[in-house]
């Protein structure tokens, strides 16, 4: 059983109800802190979402570690290889995950060095000998601090590492016979990163958008003026019918952001 404690995420701002819009700095509002355990019984009901029966990529979220962080395992269902974005922690449940698919893991995806996302990430490419792929390297100094965010935020303590393949924008990562396309979404961190798939319709947008919020930008290197502008620049040109995967909390679509959210409404 995880531990669980009161402590911020390192997530999302939330609407404060001004009339001016996101001030884009508070906590965001996810659930109550839970053991994961629990959060993995409850939503394991969410099985794996199969988008079409063969020849694309297949996804199963889990939310992980004590801020719910949405760890995905993505692969391609034709070799069932796969790649865990951001295992965070909890890597036993992730490890179950996969063997139950089951699906072969081949890499780490990050979208960017939060201890959330990133926490695991050392012991998790030691233990199955998987290489790390991301973020883009502007979020070198959060690699560097994840011993320091361990302790700040009560997690396990928690390795820095070096990516085996840094990602900049416009890259593409390949899992099994899927694509994933790269975009540099900084804002939240400077070097966040999200995993587009075309295929699928879907997209791994970590902490840059969130069903009625945005990442929060008042932790170094946050920006967001840039973050809306890669929002709105990177993201939306996916298509509004695009699913996106948000760091926390529920899936919603690009159309649905650009109508409701209050931080990008309009845009
Ligand atoms: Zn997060
Ligand atoms: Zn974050």
């Amino acid at each position: 059983m995880v531990r669980m404690a009161r402590i911020y995420p390192l997530s999302a701002a939330v609407t404060l109800g001004t009339a001016s819009g996101c001030l884009g700095w508070k906590t965001f509002r996810n659930p109550e802190p839970r053991s994961a355990t629990a959060a993995f019984a409850e939503n394991r009901t969410l099985v794996a979402t199969r988008l079409r029966p063969v020849n694309m990529l297949q996804y199963q979220t889990l939310p992980v570690t004590p801020f719910q962080q949405n760890c995905s395992i993505v692969w391609c269902d034709q070799t069932m290889e796969g790649a865990v974005i951001d295992p965070g922690g909890d890597l036993a449940l992730i490890r179950a995950a996969a063997d139950r698919l089951p699906v072969r893991l081949t890499q780490i995806l990050l979208t960017h060095a939060h201890i959330d996302h990133a926490g695991g990430t050392a012991t998790l490419a030691h233990d199955l000998a998987l290489p790390i792929v991301g973020p883009h390297p502007g979020d070198q100094f959060w690699i560097d601090a994840l011993p320091q965010q361990a302790r700040q935020f009560r997690f396990p303590e928690a390795k820095s590492f070096t990516p085996t393949r840094w990602l900049h924008d416009g890259d593409t990562v390949q899992v099994g016979h899927s694509v994933l396309g790269v975009r540099h979404c900084p804002g939240h961190t400077p070097g966040h990163v999200v995993f587009h798939s075309a295929e699928a319709g879907r997209a791994f947008v970590g902490d840059v958008l969130f069903a009625g919020s945005i990442g929060r930008t008042d932790l170094p290197g946050g920006d967001h003026a840039t973050l809306v502008a890669s929002i709105t620049q990177r993201l939306w040109p996916m298509g509004d019918e695009t699913v996106f995967i948000p760091g926390h909390g529920p899936e919603s679509t690009f159309g649905r952001e650009r109508a409701q959210n209050p931080c990008v409404q309009g845009t």
